[in-house]
């Protein structure tokens, strides 16, 4: 009887020399955990056991087994979410019986049932299999070739039957789920990510979750000056990514009263200047009590007034710590292509106006100088401004057991 079971495959991972062992258990964790979030979105309460097994470890690899087939799908896409992994496949895992390898193969090849051309794919991690890679994938092509024959194909074939002998085990299979690739979540360090209900700000912050990092948000709404519209986009957004499992929380500002503050006494056009430098002193102090290590923001270079270079110069002069800017270089074509990828886009462009919308000048600066940037700072009381931004903040936290586990620390 064989198994049905997601084969989880990473790669960065592996060029970590000593740090191996580290970066392997952390992604073990991650993936169950993001087993736990997948159940527990489920609309009715569920039996693990009836679903879905526990992730092991075999050379290289993960796997878990998956008992009721209707979950098989969705467990792979979750699973391929998860930062680090390459791949899924849903594959069957037998013995390494050449007979029960060719059932296998014979059951997924007729499952796919392809038209026009097919490929076989094998590989072996022990050397102690009695055929090499290629006779195993050449006999299993003649043997599915006699069953429906459709032309091989080397390159772009319909269908590639894979084929992986690990251990005791085979594991075979003929659907893969791209990953999202990246680093475990938990092995860089926290940030926080000024996160808007904008396109930019969410395609921003997900790179950085990829790439290992536990995510603070930071979102400055209009409020009292405007709805709440864009607190609950932003909430959405943040469901969408906290699929990865790096979303630990998002701070939730009413800044209105703030602006409108800046807009009495600065010159109109420093105005939004100000605004961008009050938001990153707000996220430092934040930085700082949520230990942080860094700040994210959306910004691309030049795509409007207040990411001219200067302006980026004279803004960021405020903050304490490094600010990363994912989308630095990325047109804004790319930056839509990547939001749909990722499940934000649609949210995004829903109409909510939040801060940014809120006592806008006629005619913003677009080449500030830095001795013009500190005259207006200096009219105003940052000090009291970040204290009652903290102080009015409130909370919504995503379950992220890597933010748990180093606050514990
Ligand atoms: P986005 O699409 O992310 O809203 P944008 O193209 O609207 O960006 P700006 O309005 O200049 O550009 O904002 C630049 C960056 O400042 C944003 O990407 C985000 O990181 C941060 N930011 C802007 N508005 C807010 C907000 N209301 N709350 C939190 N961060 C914000
Ligand atoms: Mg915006």
């Amino acid at each position: 009887m064989a198994d049905r079971v997601c084969f989880i495959s990473f790669h960065e991972l592996g060029l970590k020399g000593k740090n191996r062992p580290t970066f392997e258990r952390r992604f073990q964790m991650n993936l169950e955990e993001a087993l736990d979030r997948y159940l527990s979105s489920l609309p009715q309460p569920v039996k693990r056991q009836t679903i879905v097994g526990h992730v092991r470890r075999i050379t290289g690899r993960f796997t878990v087994e998956v008992f009721d087939a209707e979950h098989w799908e969705s467990i792979a896409a979750a699973l391929a979410k998860v930062p680090g992994t390459s791949s899924v496949t849903l594959a069957w895992r037998g013995g390494r019986d050449l007979g029960e390898i060719e059932t296998l193969s014979l059951r997924c090849f007729k499952e796919a049932l392809p038209t026009g051309s097919f490929r076989v794919r094998a590989k072996r991690s022990n050397t102690d299999f009695a055929m090499s890679s290629m006779d195993l994938a050449h006999h299993l092509g003649e043997v599915l070739i006699d069953v429906c024959p459709v032309p091989v194909k080397m390159k772009g074939a319909e269908l590639e039957i894979q084929v992986t002998i690990v251990g005791g085990d085979s594991y075979i299979s003929s659907r893969r789920i791209e990953g999202v690739g990246g680093l475990p979540t938990g092995s860089s360090g926290r940030v926080v990510s000024l996160l808007s209900s904008g396109i930019d700000s969410p395609v921003a912050t997900w790179r950085m979750l990829r790439r290992g990092a536990v995510g603070i948000g930071l979102h400055f709404s209009g409020r009292p000056a405007t709805s709440d519209a864009s607190e609950r986009l932003v909430a959405d957004i943040g469901a969408v990514l906290s699929a990865t499992g790096g979303l630990a929380r998002i701070w939730i500002v009413p800044f209105g009263d703030i602006q409108k503050d800046i807009a009495s006494r600065v010159y109109a056009p420093l105005r939004i200047l100000s605004y961008r430098r009050m938001m990153l002193a707000v996220a430092c102090a934040l930085a700082q009590r949520e230990g942080a290590l860094a700040l994210v923001t959306g910004e691309s270079l030049g795509q409007v007034a207040s990411q001219t270079l200067e302006n980026i110069a004279v803004v960021s002069t405020v903050a304490d710590r490094p600010i990363m800017r994912p989308l630095i270089g990325s047109d804004k074509q790319e930056i839509i292509a990547e939001a749909r990828r990722i499940g934000t886009y649609e949210l995004s462009i829903q109409d909510a106006s939040d801060c940014c919308t809120l006592f806008m000048p006629p005619q913003p600066e677009t080449h500030a100088s830095f001795e013009a940037m500190e005259q207006a700072w200096a009219l105003l009381d940052v000090e009291g401004a970040v204290s009652s931004c903290l102080e009015s903040a409130t909370r919504l936290d995503f379950p992220c057991r890597s933010y748990q586990r180093s606050s514990k620390a």
